[in-house]
């Protein structure tokens, strides 16, 4: 069957032959084994590369076995984030995000487009790679059923009083201070400015295409996207530890 798929990871096997992982719209994130695709030069291997868009044909072969890519032929190389440091760092971001949060073989086609949409995004020189980041983590996020929202605090139904509230990621609760304080709330939860929880909302539901934000928000807003990131995805490395700009 083909299937318009992203590759994800490619790792050389032996002398000519790679693993793969790759997110197949159809399929979901699967692991294969190309045969004869090890040199880069060959067409084969070119269409295996992470971050290619390829249309790939293969099968298991028995129930249980590795799944067997056949043939791949590429759609969309990506050539402009591979030919720059700070998007191949953005793109890469997005690749441990979807092998952390999705499981193997579940097919997610909505969560595939926005992934397409964003490599397109970091394809187009115009447009600001942290913001491309935050449209696609929180639009993820909202899909597999994380919905950020900037609700009222849960506690009160006021709207949030002050500037910080604490948003508690594993059920997306949202408290103010005070009631935090008066309920003997213990658990930590995540400290954040109203404006930052807007913002996201915001751009989780609709389909914002260019910034808006002022810069310290979109900055705070990748913060914030990290931390809950770091709950969900098993060893999260920050956005902002990598040697990128936010901005
Ligand atoms: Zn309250």
């Amino acid at each position: 069957m083909e299937q318009s798929s992203l590759v994800l990871r490619s790792l050389r096997y032996l002398e000519s032959d790679r693993v793969v992982t790759f997110f197949s719209r159809e399929e979901g994130v699967l692991t294969g084994f190309a045969r004869g695709a090890a040199g880069i030069s060959s067409r084969f291997g070119a269409s295996l590369e992470p971050l290619t868009l390829s249309s790939v044909i293969g099968r298991f072969h028995l129930e249980g076995t590795l799944y067997r890519i056949h043939k791949a032929a590429i759609l969309n190389p990506f050539t402009y984030i591979k030919s720059d440091l700070d998007r191949c760092y953005w793109a890469g971001m997005g690749v441990r995000l979807l092998t952390g949060l999705l499981p193997p073989a579940l097919p997610e086609p909505l969560v595939f487009d926005i992934a397409v949409d964003y490599l397109e995004s970091l394809s187009d020189t115009a447009a600001s790679p942290s913001f491309a980041w935050i449209r696609f983590a929180t639009c993820v996020l909202d899909l597999l059923g994380y919905q950020i929202r900037a609700d009222d605090c849960i506690a009160c139904r006021d709207t949030p009083r002050g500037k910080i509230l604490f948003y508690y990621p594993m059920d997306g609760r949202v408290l103010c201070s005070l009631c935090r304080e008066n309920i003997g709330e213990t658990e930590e939860g995540l400290k954040v400015e109203v404006e930052v929880l807007r913002f996201l909302e915001w751009i989780g539901s609709k389909k914002v295409a260019k910034v808006q934000g002022d810069v310290p928000t979109v900055g705070r807003s990748v913060e914030f996207l990290d931390r809950i990131l770091s709950c969900r995805v098993k060893d999260w490395k920050a956005v902002d530890s990598l040697p990128i700009h936010i901005g």
